[in-house]
């Protein structure tokens, strides 16, 4: 390897291990199906926030009292909701089970113990017990 060449992998790694700007929730994307709710762009939501499509679907029909059903990239919801309960029920999960309550980064995961989860955070270490849904 020549010393360009070197120089260019030291630049991606630097850009790899910068840390980027506010952490942005996605949102909801979706429309009304007679009495159902369909969320197009859901399974885009759960790998933006890094978490398995059905435990967020089950924390959101858990909290909006309707039941989900995954169906490829789109969920579809039992009962008609405003995109902002849906963008609010996200948030919610978003600040228990993404960001750490310490730091604030997303950059955590979700660690099960027994009968117990925590939210472990890989920048600052910080490791909270979190409810099971
Ligand atoms: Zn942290």
């Amino acid at each position: 390897m020549n010393y360009e060449q070197l120089l260019n992998q030291a630049y991606e790694k630097v850009k790899v291990t910068r840390e980027c700007c506010r952490f942005e929730i996605p949102r909801v994307s979706g429309h009304h199906e007679g009495t159902k709710t369909i969320i197009t762009n859901f399974a885009q939501i759960a790998s933006g926030i890094r978490r398995p499509q059905g435990h967020l679907l089950k924390f959101i029909s858990k909290e909006l009292a309707s039941l989900g059903e995954i169906s490829g990239d789109r969920i579809i919801l039992s009962r008609k909701l405003a995109s902002k309960m849906i963008n609010e029920k996200i948030e919610r999960y978003v600040n228990t089970f993404v960001l750490c309550s310490k730091c604030k980064k997303p950059d955590t995961e979700l660690q099960e113990e027994g009968a117990k989860l925590f939210l472990k955070c890989l920048a600052c270490g910080e490791r909270k017990e979190v409810h099971r849904i």
